[in-house]
Formats: structure tokens, sequence, C-alpha cells
């Protein structure tokens, strides 16, 4: 099997099923009082400390969520509510290529609560213009609860210009929201010299379980929560922690950090090789996104290519039958049959963004991984060519 999805989910690392799975055995609520219970705070505020050192924050910065959807949803609208306190601010600017996570919470706020959405653009490589973010806010500064743009984009890999657009609403004092999810591991994310005011990662991007996460929330900054009870993380998101997983989290955060420099150069070559070998199988194959390789424009893991005159959904297929798994855009809305809204913004026609395949790579991969899909890609292009003019040929003949 060649696993070419690191994007959807990494292979969670050795070390992190080793303490989660210690942590399992144990006992303690991490909010009892009693001995069992200051053992498992322990363990939390010990994670807590090591995530916060990774990603340049302080250590009560850290809000632990249950993912990254979560901690996306936490500050979209916790912002939004918070900031409607004390007038009225309808309008939110976020950037036309969020992953779903972000987008659908943004719509949810204009459609159930009257929010006033501005979507940013996107040039053709997928990146946001922090002028246009400047111009939005001074527009009409009051008016704005908040902004969230990207660090890295999920599908076509395209590092934003978060350092740009922070400086560009700082001056009217609008909280900026990033989601980290794909960056946060794989390229430098400091939370403190990003002057972001929220930043959403997700441990099983980088290495640790599913189902855990983080907000990054500045001291100043007071969401709205969108779960209430026992007042855990600072009130603003209650519920029993899930001290396992917070310790897979820290201890695969704490590898995703040592090994980064090594891992993003071996990732890249490879993602490099294998952009060059599917291009030598099928040449009118193309690139999207960033051309520049480099971390500063592009994930490291990510190569995002269009097949003309094919179907990403057939190509998808017909590689997995062939052991290559692979993904036709953000896992999260696989089986959803529109387009991707990413490769629309960018400037792609529905036939284009429909013919797209991402590729991801990570800490597993290997040559051969690589190797197979190259392999395996002229052929199942060929068949997915082959298949689409039958099927073409077949409705004419029925319309006639
Ligand atoms: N944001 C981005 C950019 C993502 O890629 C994903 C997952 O695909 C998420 C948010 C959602 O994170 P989680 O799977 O932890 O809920």
């Amino acid at each position: 099997m060649a696993y070419l999805d690191h994007a959807a989910t990494t292979p969670i690392v050795p070390a992190a099923t080793a303490a989660l799975t210690k942590e399992l055995g144990e006992l303690g609520n991490p909010s009892s009082l009693h001995a069992a219970g200051r053992r498992a705070r322990r363990v939390v505020e010990e994670s807590r400390e090591v995530i916060a050192a990774a990603f340049g924050a302080r250590p009560s910065e850290v809000v632990f969520t249950g993912g990254g959807t979560e901690a996306d949803n936490l500050a979209v609208k916790g912002l939004y509510w918070n900031r409607q306190e004390q007038r009225p601010r309808p309008r939110i600017l976020a950037s036309s290529v969020e992953h779903h996570a972000v987008l659908d919470p943004v719509r949810w706020l204009a459609d159930a609560q009257g929010a006033d959405v501005v979507w940013l653009d996107v040039d053709e490589m997928g990146r946001v213009d922090p002028q246009q973010v400047h111009d939005e806010i001074a527009r009409d500064p009051e008016s704005v609860a908040l902004v969230t743009v990207m660090w890295a984009n999920n599908e076509v890999g395209t590092v934003q210009p978060i350092r740009e657009c922070v400086q560009a609403a700082k001056p009217f004092g609008v909280p900026v929201h990033s989601d980290a999810v794909q960056a946060a591991g794989h390229l430098d994310v400091d939370f403190a010299a990003s002057e972001l005011d929220a930043l959403t990662i997700s441990a099983h991007k980088l290495g640790g379980p599913l189902g855990v996460g983080a907000l990054l929330l500045g001291r100043s900054v007071t969401p709205t929560p969108l779960v209430h009870g026992g007042g855990q993380e600072r009130d603003v998101r209650s519920g029993t922690l899930d001290t396992p997983s917070i310790v897979g989290f820290a201890t695969a955060t704490a590898e995703a950090i040592e090994t980064r420099p090594q891992r993003i150069e071996a990732v890249a070559a490879l993602r490099n090789e294998l952009i060059a070998g599917v291009i030598s199988e099928v040449p009118d194959a193309t690139l999207n996104g960033d051309p520049r390789l480099d971390v500063a424009h592009r994930l490291p893991g990510n190569a995002h290519m269009s097949f003309p005159g094919c179907e990403g959904d057939s190509l998808l297929l017909l590689l997995d039958a062939r052991g290559v798994h692979c993904s036709t855009g953000s896992a999260c809305s696989a089986g959803v049959a529109e387009p991707s809204h990413v490769l629309i913004a960018m400037g792609s026609t529905a036939a284009e963004a429909r013919s797209s395949l991402r590729f991801s790579l990570g800490h597993t991969s290997t040559r051969a991984d690589v190797d197979e899909l190259v392999a395996a890609i002229g052929p199942v292009v060929q068949r997915a060519r082959a298949a689409r003019s039958t099927a073409s040929a077949t409705s004419t003949a029925h319309q006639r």
C-alpha cells in the first residue's frame, strides 16, 4: 500500500501511542482535588507546557478541545458572539479557501444570525491579499467582528501571508484567528511572533491521536463558550479533560518539533520526485497552488495536481484499487459531488477542479510510495479518460 493522504490524517507516532496507552491505565479526573485527580492534573499541565513551548505560546493560552473542527468553531462563533457584546459588529472577513471547519460556522453565522460575510479573494496560487484585509476593515472598522485566514491550505498547500494579515488588522483592534491545522508541526508556527489572537491546532495531523486539538488563545481574548458546564479551560470549553489524548498530543508535538528540520527536507524531496514522476508519466498533468516549492510558500508534503480529461473521483478509485491512497481534496468534503471551493476561488473551471487529486506525504513516506504512484498513474489516467469518452459517446447517442 502507498499511503499518500497524510493531510487527511498522518499515522500516530509510536511514542504518542505509548504515552496515551499508559495513561489509559491510570485513574483520575484532572479536576478532582484528591491525589488521583492531582496526578492527572499534573499530566495535563505538563502536556500543556510542552504544547505551549512548541508553538510559542504561554501555557495559559492553550485551550484543549476535541480537535481542529471544535477549535475553529470556538474561535469563529465564540469571537463573533463576544464581539457583539458592546455593539453590533456584523462583519466577518474570511478567506474564500478556508476548510469547512471554518467555512461552515461562518456561513451558519450568516444564515442563522445575520452576519455579513466578506469573502477575501485569493490569487491563482490561493493567496489572500493583506491589502484587501486592511481596506475592508478601514471601510468601517467598528463593524468588523473578526478576521479568519488559515495558515496553510489543506487542499493545495499554499502558505498564507499571515503576519501581514495580522498587521493589516491590528491597528483597528480587530481580532484575527488562523486555522493552522495543516501547518502545525510542519512549518514554523509561533503564536507570539504571529501576534494572532487565536490559532487552531489538531493532534492527528502531526502524529498524535484523533479527536484532540487546541485553540491557542491570547489572554485578552474571551470567546463566548460553545459548550457550558464545569468551567474547565478558562471557562471557555467545559468538559472533563481527556488526559490520555492530551498526553499523546503533547508527546507527538514534542517529537514533531524535534524531527522537523530533517523530516521536512526528506518529505519535500520525495514530494518533488513525486511531481516530476507524475508529469513524466502524464505530460499534460499540472501542479495547482504555488509553484514555489519551498516551505515559505507551500506545505512540504503537498502535491495537488490536475489531470485534464479525467474525473478526480474515478482516478481516486482506480488508484485505490491498486493500493495507492490519495484524496480529491479535503477528506471532510469527500462524497460531496461539488467541485472544490478552493480551486474555484483560485479561478479554475468546475471541470478543471473536478479533474484533480491531492497527494500528501508525511513522516512515514518512502521512495517506494512514490514509485508505486508513478507506476500506476499512467495506466490509471488512460483508463479514466477512456471511461469518460465512452460515457460521453453513450450520452450523445442517447440524445440523438
Ligand atoms: N482545518 C483544516 C485546515 C483541516 O485540514 C482539518 C482536517 O482536515 C480541520 C480543520 C479539522 O480538524 P479535525 O480533523 O481535527 O477536526
